[in-house]
C-alpha cells in the first residue's frame, strides 16, 4: 500500500492521510491510514492518485 497525504479527508476520524492499494495488490479499497476506514473512489481520488506518483497505467491521452 501507498501512503499518502491527499487534498480530502476521512469522514471518520478527519485524517488526510490514506493507504492507496498498488497495482500488484487484488484489493482496489482505499483506506483512511488513521481508523482504517475505507473510502469510496472518486474523480478527487483518481486525480490525487495520480498525481501521487508516476504513471505506471500507460498514457493516458487529454480527456
Ligand atoms: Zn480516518
Amino acid at each position: 500500500m501507498l501512503n499518502v497525504t491527499l487534498e480530502m479527508r476521512c469522514n471518520v476520524c478527519g485524517g488526510e492521510r490514506f493507504l492507496l492499494p498498488t497495482l500488484d495488490e487484488t484489493a482496489q479499497d482505499v483506506r483512511c491510514a488513521g481508523c482504517s476506514a475505507f473510502k469510496c473512489k472518486n474523480q478527487d481520488l483518481e486525480r490525487a492518485m495520480a498525481a501521487a506518483g508516476p504513471r505506471r497505467s500507460g498514457r493516458h491521452p487529454a480527456l
